[in-house]
């Protein structure tokens, strides 16, 4: 028999991060994670760290960091807003600024946690079906809604959409909130930061957990008009005024001084990508173009699931969505070349056999 508090308990489906398997001797490809470590000065600044610190709580509105990215990218302190990873920041923008009877748009394939933030504080929402190529159709983003979110380049398809087309869309939103997601901007796609001195009803929201080596650290932040930042604020200081902890505000800062290595980590995980979607494509799989640190791959004749599971049993992890238009493909992020050597070798032994087996069967 249902207990009478199970009534007033609130229901949701929660979403479902990537495994975080543990061993030394596996290859991890399947959480979009940064196979290089951040920048050294972080390193130092951590070793530098006084935990005596620690006694008080931290500065609410993490000054340092939040002037630190201001300075970075060229907009006022009052600007930005910082949270415990992008997720914290997308979810408390949710619930600012999606507060309409009209269904908030976002595209049906995309990051799987915008619909759980919409269910969670009762939302209304569609999603818009990407095109048959996996793009994103602009002319599905015209019509009445309650706000517009979207990751460009788009997760987990890694394509990329050009400036001209996200203006289009948030010049075509005026009256409501757009938020442009860009978690993998830095890894080849154009960034909407400048077109927020254009229009207020932009937020651009980025993170250190990919380009920046740091998803362990938990450190997202908004780039929008002041009054977006303020609203923001307003509601984050009603539900929680300290989410960033010290060594996030510390170490973020210092992530951010070192330019040059940023660069080069950044070409090197993309050079390692244009290598990778060459041999896969020798091995018979197709994928989007993408400019993101992933790949979303497809092969000619093996269903993914099974790729998947091979995979596994050799302790090398990537991505598989059991959900319907994803379910025969393999999200791979890219990692180091020794990474991606571990993955070619195995993919094509596997590949090989299975090609055999299945013509004698
Ligand atoms: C990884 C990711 C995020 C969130 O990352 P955080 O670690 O919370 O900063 C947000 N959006 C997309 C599309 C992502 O892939």
């Amino acid at each position: 028999m249902k207990r009478a508090w199970e009534n007033n308990i609130r229901k949701v489906v929660p979403y479902v991060p990537g495994e975080q398997p543990s061993g030394n001797r596996l290859v991890k490809l399947n959480t979009n994670e940064n196979p290089y470590p951040p920048a050294p000065g972080v390193k130092k600044a951590l070793s530098e760290m006084d935990a005596d610190a620690f006694r008080k709580y931290p500065d609410p509105s993490a000054y340092m960091l939040t002037d630190a990215l201001a300075r970075r990218y060229h907009v006022g302190a009052d600007q930005v807003f910082v949270g415990v990873g992008s997720d914290d920041v997308i979810g408390m923008a949710f619930l600012t600024f999606f507060n309409s009877k009209k269904p908030v748009l976002f595209p049906d394939v995309t990051y799987s946690f915008y619909p759980v933030w919409a269910q969670l504080f009762g939302i209304p929402y569609q999603m818009p079906k990407l095109d048959c190529d996996f793009r994103i159709r602009k002319e599905d983003y015209q019509g009445e809604n309650g706000g517009v979110i979207f990751p460009n380049p788009n997760a987990p398809t890694g394509i990329a959409m050009g400036l001209e087309e996200i203006e289009e869309i948030i010049c075509d939103n005026q009256d409501v909130v757009v938020i442009i997601d860009e978690a993998y901007v830095d890894f080849g796609a154009q960034s909407a930061v400048p077109l927020v001195s254009k229009y207020e009803n932009l937020l651009v929201v980025q993170t250190f957990s990919k380009s920046r080596s740091m998803a362990g650290m938990r450190i997202g932040y908004g780039i929008g008009h002041p009054d977006l930042i303020r609203a923001l604020n307003d509601v984050k200081y009603s539900y929680n005024s300290y989410t960033m902890n010290m060594p996030s505000i510390i170490l973020g800062t210092e992530a951010l001084k070192d330019d040059p290595y940023f660069y080069q980590t950044l070409e090197k995980i993309k050079k390692t990508r244009e290598e990778t979607k060459i041999w896969m494509r020798e091995l018979g799989f197709s994928f989007p173009d993408s400019q993101a640190n992933f790949l979303l791959a497809t092969h000619k004749t093996v269903k993914a699931e099974m790729i998947f599971e091979a995979l596994k049993q050799e302790q090398i992890y990537v991505r598989y969505f059991k959900s319907p238009r994803l379910d025969n493909s393999l999200r791979i992020t890219i990692g180091t070349d020794e990474e991606m050597a571990v993955l070619r070798r195995f993919l094509e032994t596997y590949l090989n056999i299975k090609s055999h087996t299945d013509r004698f069967c």
